[in-house]
C-alpha cells in the first residue's frame, strides 16, 4: 500500500501536465512510459516490443513468468541461490593477470567473509560503489567455495538498512533480445507507482457475487507474487484481469452490435443478374452450397448479417464470400475483403480477379505500400466505381471512405482487434459482417471471442484433395530428409522458427545456406517478415510460378498463401511451435491434387509436451480436435514467442478454464452502461497499440 500513496502523491505532482487522458479514472495507465523513465531510444524500442505497447499499462500488462528467491541466511543456502548480506568491505583485490576476476573482500555481521567477485570491470567504478571501510546490502547469486563464500556480480548493492527489500521472492519476466531483466523491472517499477487508487469498473456488488477483487489491487499484485501458485491463472489477482479482459472485449462487441443495429438495414434481393453470369471452373461442395444458402438468408432478412464462417485452409471459405459480395453487388452495394497481409490481400485480388474474369466488376487493391494510387482509390470507392475493394488495415484508415458500402468480410478475423471492426462498420451503410477464420474456434470461446454470432462450418473438402501424410523425425536424419527431397518434383516449403540465430534454435539464414549446398544456388530462396512486403511478394510470385523448388521461411506463409504445386512442408523445430500453428502450416500444403506431405522435424531436447503435440500432429488432421487440444497444452509454455495460439484476442486467458470466465463477464456487461466513461476506461486500456497495426 506504501507504493499506491506513493503513487497518489506523484499523480498530483504531474497532474497539470499532462493530457485529459491522465486527469481521467485511468490515470496515467494510458500515457507513454517514455514520460516516467530514463532510457535510450534503442532500449525503448526493446521495451515495447517485449511488453507489446508502451503505454504504462502494456508494461504492466507484461506479468512474470517464474519467481526467483533471495535469502539471507548465509550459513545454509544452496549454490547459485541468490544471497543478500551486510557486507563491510576489507579489501580490494587488484588481480595480477589480465583475465582473473578482481575481488572484493568483505566481512558480514555475522562475522563470515565473502569475497565479491567481477569478471568484466572497471576498477574505479568498483572502489566508489564498494569503498574500504563502507558498509552495504549486497546481494546476489553465491556459492561456496573451498575459501569461502563467494558473490559473483551482485545485482544489488544498496543501502545496508535496505537489506530486508532484498529477502523473498521476486518475479523473473519474460524477455526480448537483450533486454534486460534489471531495465525491465525499473520501467515496471516505475509504473506500479502510476496505478491509480481505487480504479475500478465493476460495481461493488457484481465484484462480491462472482469473487472479483479490486482492478488496481490486482494490477499491483500480479507483479509481487509470493509462490509459484500466484503465477496461475487461478490466482485471484490474475484472474480479476483475464476477466476485465474478457469484459472490455464483450462490451466492444455489443458496441459493435449497437452501432450495427442502428444503422437501416435493408432488404436484399438476390436477382442472380451477375451470379447466373459466372462460370466456377469447379463444383461447390456440399458445406459450400450450405454456407452460401446462410449467407443469402441473412441478406435477404433485412436485419445485419454477422456470420463467421469456420473452415479448414483451403476448404473453399474465400470463393464462398465472394459469392456472397456478388448478391451485394447485384443490390448495387460495394463490397470490401480486409486481410491481415500484404501477400494474402494480394492472393485473393488474384483469385477473385480470375473467377469474375467476365463479369466486368471493378476490383481494387489497397495497402499500405500502394499509397501513390491512394487519391485515384479514394475517388472511385466515393463515387461508386470501385464494386470490390480488397486490402489490409490500409482501409481502416478515415480518409477511406465508400458510397455504399453493405458488405465487408474479414478474413482470419482473430488476427484483427474489435475496433477494427468497428472502424468497417462506421465506414458502412448497411454494415453486413462476414468474418472468416481457418482457426477453429471451440464452442465454448465463440461467445468470448466473437459475441453474438452465427456460425457456418465448412468441413467437406473439395473433390480429389488427398490428406496430407505426416512423418515425424529427428535432425540427426536431415541428410537423408534432404536426399529424397532431390529425388521428388514437388515444390517443398521449409519452415524455421526464427530470422536470426538465438537460442540454439536453427535460423532461416543458417538453413538456407545448408539447402542451397545440397541442392543448388539457384533453387533456394528465403522468405522471412524483415523483408520489405514487394521483395516478399517478388518471392512468392516467382514461387507460385515454379521458378525455384525450396523455399526456405519463417511462419510469414502462415496463413492462406496457396501454391498448389508445393507439397511437401518442412516444419523444422516443430517441436516448439503450438498445435495450432502446425495446422496452419500444414495446411498450406496439399492444396493440388498429389499427395501431400509434412515433415516435421524435431531438436531434442524435447519435452513431454512437445511430444504430445507431434503425435497429434501425426495421427489427426482434424482441425477442431487439434484446436481443442491446443487450448488444453497451452499453459505447457514451452512454445515459441507469445501470441501463438492464434487468439491473440484475449492474452489473459488460460482456455482450458475460460468458459466460466466468459459467462461471468458477459452476465457482467450486461449491467454495464456501454457509453459511461468507466466503461471508456476499461475498453481503453485493453485495447492495445498492436490491435491497431498487425501485419
Ligand atoms: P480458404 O479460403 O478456405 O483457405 P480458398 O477459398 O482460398 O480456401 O480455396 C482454396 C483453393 O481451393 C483455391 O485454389 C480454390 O480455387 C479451390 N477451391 C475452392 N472451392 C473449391 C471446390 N468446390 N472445388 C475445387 N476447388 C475449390
Ligand atoms: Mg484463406
Amino acid at each position: 500500500m506504501r507504493l499506491l500513496q506513493l503513487a497518489e502523491k506523484i499523480d498530483s505532482e504531474i497532474d497539470q501536465e499532462f493530457s485529459k487522458d491522465f486527469k481521467r479514472g485511468v490515470g496515467a495507465l494510458l500515457q507513454p512510459i517514455r514520460q516516467f523513465v530514463k532510457l535510450s531510444s534503442y532500449t525503448y524500442k526493446l521495451l515495447k516490443k517485449c511488453c507489446g505497447g508502451d503505454r504504462v499499462i502494456d508494461v504492466l500488462f507484461h506479468f512474470p513468468s517464474n519467481l526467483s528467491k533471495r535469502t539471507s541466511d548465509e550459513n545454509y543456502f544452496k549454490d547459485g541461490e541468490k544471497l543478500t548480506v551486510v557486507l563491510t568491505v576489507l579489501k580490494h583485490v587488484i588481480p595480477r593477470y589480465r583475465n582473473s576476476p578482481y575481488r572484493i573482500v568483505g566481512q558480514t555481521l555475522a562475522g563470515n567473509i565473502i569475497t565479491v567477485m567481477y569478471f568484466h570491470y572497471r576498477a574505479p567504478y568498483l572502489r566508489r560503489i564498494l569503498p574500504i571501510g563502507g558498509t552495504f546490502t549486497v546481494s546476489g547469486n553465491a556459492s561456496h567455495e573451498l575459501d569461502g563464500i563467494k558473490i559473483i556480480h551482485p545485482d544489488i548493492i544498496a543501502h545496508p538498512q535496505q537489506a530486508e527489500h532484498y529477502v523473498g521472492s521476486e518475479p523473473i519476466y519474460p524477455l526480448v533480445g537483450n533486454l534486460s531483466l534489471k531495465t525491465l523491472r525499473y520501467a515496471i517499477s516505475s509504473a506500479l507507482k502510476l496505478i491509480p487508487k481505487n480504479l475500478d469498473w465493476i460495481p461493488s456488488d457484481l465484484k462480491s457475487k462472482y469473487g472479483l477483487v479490486d482492478f488496481s489491487d490486482a494490477l499491483w499484485a500480479v507483479h509481487h507474487p509470493e509462490s509459484d501458485k500466484d503465477l496461475l491463472i487461478t490466482n485471484e489477482f490474475r484472474k480479476r484481469i483475464a476477466v476485465d479482459e474478457i469484459l472490455a472485449n464483450q462490451i466492444r462487441l455489443k458496441q459493435i452490435k449497437r452501432n450495427q443495429q442502428r444503422r437501416s438495414a435493408i432488404a436484399i434481393k438476390e436477382t442472380g443478374e451477375i451470379l447466373r453470369k459466372l462460370q466456377l471452373p469447379f463444383e461447390l461442395t456440399e458445406d459450400q452450397v450450405k454456407c452460401l444458402g446462410d449467407i443469402k438468408t441473412d441478406l435477404v432478412s433485412g436485419r445485419p448479417m454477422n456470420r463467421l464462417i469456420q473452415g479448414d485452409v483451403g476448404s473453399g471459405k474465400t470463393i464462398t464470400a465472394f459469392l456472397g459480395m456478388l448478391i451485394a453487388l447485384e443490390n448495387k452495394l460495394q463490397a470490401v475483403l480486409l486481410a491481415p497481409t500484404e501477400i494474402l490481400a494480394w492472393q485473393h485480388f488474384e483469385t477473385i480477379q480470375r473467377l469474375s474474369k467476365n463479369l466486368n466488376l471493378e476490383v481494387d487493391i489497397m495497402l499500405s505500400s500502394n499509397r501513390k494510387a491512394r487519391k485515384r482509390q479514394i475517388r472511385e470507392l466515393q463515387d461508386g466505381t470501385t464494386q470490390i475493394l480488397i486490402g489490409t488495415h490500409a482501409i481502416l484508415e478515415d480518409n477511406v471512405e465508400f458510397r455504399n458500402l453493405g458488405f465487408i468480410v474479414i478474413d482470419e478475423q482473430h488476427k484483427f482487434g474489435v475496433m477494427q471492426r468497428l472502424k468497417l462498420i462506421n465506414k458502412s451503410k448497411y454494415p453486413n459482417i462476414l468474418s472468416m477464420s481457418a482457426t477453429p474456434i471451440p464452442r465454448t470461446l465463440l461467445l468470448g471471442c466473437y459475441g453474438d454470432i452465427d456460425v457456418s462450418t465448412i468441413k467437406t473438402k473439395p473433390k480429389g484433395r488427398q490428406p496430407v501424410e505426416t512423418a515425424v523425425i529427428g535432425t540427426n536424419k536431415i541428410e537423408s530428409l534432404v536426399e529424397r527431397l532431390k529425388t521428388i518434383d514437388s515444390q517443398i516449403f521449409w519452415v524455421c522458427p526464427v530470422i536470426e540465430e538465438s537460442e540454439s534454435l536453427v535460423d532461416v539464414n543458417t538453413r538456407c545456406e545448408y539447402l542451397k549446398a545440397a541442392f543448388s544456388q539457384e533453387e533456394v530462396e528465403v522468405l522471412h517478415g524483415k523483408m520489405k512486403a514487394y521483395e516478399k511478394d517478388e518471392i512468392m510470385t516467382r514461387f507460385k510460378e515454379n521458378k525455384f523448388k525450396l523455399l526456405v521461411s519463417t511462419t510469414v506463409i502462415e496463413v492462406g498463401v496457396d501454391i498448389p504445386n508445393a507439397n511437401v512442408m518442412v516444419i523444422e523445430h516443430a517441436e516448439r511451435f503450438g498445435l495450432a500453428q502446425l495446422h496452419q502450416l500444414r495446411g498450406r500444403v496439399g492444396r493440388g491434387n498429389e499427395s501431400a506431405y509434412c515433415i516435421l522435424l524435431y531438436h531434442l531436447p524435447i519435452s513431454e509436451v512437445g511430444r504430445k503435440r507431434l503425435q497429434l500432429m501425426k495421427e489427426t488432421t482434424d482441425g477442431f480436435l487439434l484446436s481443442e487440444e491446443d487450448l488444453k497444452l497451452r499453459g505447457a509454455g514451452d512454445i515459441l514467442g507469445r501470441d501463438q495460439s492464434g487468439f491473440d484476442v484475449l492474452r489473459f486467458s488460460d482456455f482450458s478454464d475460460n468458459y466460466s470466465l466468459v459467462r461471468i463477464a458477459d452476465e457482467i456487461s450486461n449491467q454495464m452502461d456501454l457509453d459511461s466513461t468507466k466503461t471508456a476506461d476499461l475498453c481503453d486500456i485493453f485495447n492495445r497499440v498492436s490491435d491497431e497495426n498487425i501485419v
